[in-house]
């Protein structure tokens, strides 16, 4: 045969099981982790366009794996959808938010939500819930959700976002323009707020479409009457653009990576004695 005469399980086995066992073992961590409430929130500043002034944060779970050093939420999100932990950790990382967020009465905080936790029943009962827990102001919370739930269970995401909009919170549509990002469920589901993807804000410096699709993306929303905040600001270019074109809010490295609740309060006092 080809592959000398090695049956296929064979040829794969080794490397197969490595890799299963290595996701096994962080999802034990995972677990593990997140029962000893080892995860951590951090905070990454959104700006208002016309004035660089701070407006608001969005919580990002954070996991330094113990003798491994930090997970990327890119890596262990996904892990914890399939593994169904995504619920708790989604949660912890809602109420540690809502919590902290009591140290900045006129900051506004968003939170990601999956669509693992979106998809159970009691999803809002447990904002609710957390809610009531923390005395957080729903009006000044906003969950971020990507499109892909709203697409494929749009009945289902309906009846949830009616009753999370009955609590006050607010619902941003995020990561605009990576996926599909068709027309018709923007309109549809009545976002607050739509985030555009950073890999549009990327592709400005170098790609003249970019600007277009810029310009037609916040045309858009501007005609929906939703504001536009863009995520993955780097540099001042960008900056501009954004703010020409009309986008409301900003977030980014340009002015502010991801960090903990006291550097927050750091760059807060720093505006105030602007
Ligand atoms: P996201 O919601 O789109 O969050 C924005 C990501 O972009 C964050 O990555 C942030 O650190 C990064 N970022 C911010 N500014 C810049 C920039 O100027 N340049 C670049 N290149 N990147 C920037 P992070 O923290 O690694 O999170 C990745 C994704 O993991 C998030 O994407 C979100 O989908 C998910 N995630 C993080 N925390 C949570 C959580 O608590 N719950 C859920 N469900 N998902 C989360
Ligand atoms: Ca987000
Ligand atoms: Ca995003
Ligand atoms: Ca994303």
């Amino acid at each position: 045969a080809k592959d000398g005469g090695r049956s296929r399980s064979e040829y794969y086995k080794p490397e197969m099981d490595a890799e299963r066992e290595e996701r096994l073992h962080l999802e034990i961590d995972l677990r593990i982790a997140i029962e000893r409430r080892e995860l951590m929130v951090v905070y990454q500043p959104v700006v208002s366009a016309a004035d660089g002034r701070i407006v608001g944060v969005e919580a990002l779970a954070r996991w330094n794996r113990k003798g491994h050093g930090p997970v990327s939420p890119d890596v262990f999100i996904p892990i914890a959808e399939t593994s169904g932990l995504i619920d708790q950790l989604g949660l912890f990382v809602l109420h540690r938010a809502c919590e902290t967020l009591k140290r900045w009465p006129s900051l506004k905080l968003s939170v990601n939500v999956s669509p693992g936790q979106f998809r159970d029943p009691a999803f809002p009962q447990n904002v609710a819930s957390v809610l009531r827990k923390t005395e957080a102001r729903s009006a000044d919370i906003t969950l971020e959700m990507t499109e892909g739930y709203f697409i494929q269970n749009a009945d289902r995401a309906k009846t949830s976002m009616a009753e999370l909009r009955r609590l006050g919170v607010h619902i941003a549509l995020d990561d605009f323009g990576a996926g599909f990002s068709s027309v018709g469920y923007l309109r549809q589901f009545g976002f607050d707020r739509m985030k555009i993807d950073k890999s549009l804000i990327h592709a400005l410096d170098h790609e003249r479409s970019a600007v277009d699709m810029l310009h037609a993306t916040v045309a858009l929303a501007r005609s929906l009457d939703i504001p536009v905040t863009a995520e993955g600001v780097e540099t001042d270019a960008q900056a501009l653009q954004l703010r020409l074109t009309g986008c409301d809010q900003l977030q980014g490295y340009l002015f502010g990576q991801p960090m903990t609740a006291d550097d927050i309060d750091g760059l807060f006092q720093r505006d105030e004695r602007r």
